[in-house]
């Protein structure tokens, strides 16, 4: 079935937001439904935009009820590890209840179909590198729970309520497209490559590597960056597979690895400045690598991702910070 009409949950994020530029390129009818706690109205990429809640079930039913989607989108969620330790009540609430509020809403009105921002979180630490599906999952904080909860609910509600759904496991979304207004801005930012492109441009005074024994080829953890623009291709393809299956769990990541001092190299050679880290205790909660085993998505999606070469990642990072160096204006 060709769709045309698609509900983006959380679309004024980081993911969400490339998502929502790509589907409406590709010619897409997208509405944004987003409460802006942590989204940008710049970040807005639609033809309509409901600020609302999901916890607002009665709302969210109403609106169901109101319109018809062919397909709902759903990557609204607290998404810091470290965060859903300290505070895992917000966590069960805006993933699992959020989540179980979109599906009833969905089943009540008809919506079959959905895909789901999942992540590698689910696995744990690694037993086997590259993690590929099957690994066992033994998520170690609040965060990769919940979303291992909601992919059981949606196996659940897909056995006894025919709802169809996509679950897509992210290893490390990264990249953004600065010559059309997009960025990554998190505030307070915790991730990566914004930290570092950040302290290169002097936006920020500190930049800490958190860990350097870990049983890695430099002694910093590993992990997969995947472009967010790969990310948005990977749901277009899923949500047309759903048409043959009714459920697929699929790792999105490139299957090669940078260590945390390797971004620090690449973003040393692509602005010029001599970047000089600090290092500090590790981050609770982190593998020391992680990597996707993404063959299943490549074969069964035909998805190869094609914008996530490290260098070219921390060259549009540079350029986003450059343009907008406070993020979002709003
Ligand atoms: N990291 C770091 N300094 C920072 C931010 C992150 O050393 O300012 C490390 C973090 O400990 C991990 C890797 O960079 O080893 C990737 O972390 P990020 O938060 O970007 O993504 P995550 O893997 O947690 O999803």
């Amino acid at each position: 079935m060709k769709i045309s009409r698609v509900l983006v949950i959380g679309g004024a994020g980081y993911v969400g937001s490339h998502f929502s530029f790509f589907a409406g390129n590709n010619g897409l009818k997208v509405t944004i439904m987003d409460n802006l706690s942590k989204g940008h109205r710049s970040a807005l990429r639609c033809s309509e935009f409901i600020e609302a809640d999901l916890l607002n079930y009665d709302n969210f039913l109403k609106h169901l009820s109101d319109n018809k989607y062919d397909a709902i989108f759903h990557f609204a969620a607290s998404c810091l590890v470290g965060e859903s330790v300290q505070d895992p009540a917000q966590y069960y609430k805006n993933n699992i209840l959020a989540a179980f509020n979109m599906l009833e809403a969905m089943r009540l009105t008809g919506h079959d179909k959905v895909i789901f921002s999942s992540t590698c979180a689910v696995y744990g630490y690694p037993q086997r590198l590259p993690l590929d599906e099957n690994h066992p999952k033994n998520p170690i904080s609040p965060y990769g729970r919940t979303k291992l909860a909601i992919e059981w609910m949606l196996e659940d509600y897909n056995v006894a309520y025919g709802i169809r759904s996509a679950q897509l496991r992210y290893f490390n979304a990264a990249g953004c497209e600065p010559d059309f207004g997009l960025g990554e801005d998190h505030k307070p930012e915790t991730h990566l490559i914004p930290n570092v492109v950040r302290f290169a441009l002097k936006l920020s005074d500190e930049l800490t590597i958190f860990g350097d024994d870990y049983p890695t080829r430099d002694g910093t953890c590993v992990r997969d960056y995947i472009h967010v623009m790969d990310l948005a291709d990977a749901h277009l393809k899923a949500c047309s597979k759903l048409d043959e299956v009714p459920m697929i769990r699929y790792n999105l990541g490139t299957g090669r690895g940078y260590t945390n001092l390797e971004v620090v190299d690449s973003v040393r050679r692509i602005s010029g400045v001599d970047i000089k880290p600090k290092y500090g205790p590790r981050r609770p909660g982190d593998p020391a690598e992680l990597v996707a085993d993404a063959a299943l998505a490549h074969e069964n999606l035909d998805w190869k991702p094609t914008r996530s070469d490290l260098d070219s990642i921390v060259k549009e990072v540079i350029k986003w910070f450059s343009l907008c160096p406070q993020g979002y204006p709003n």
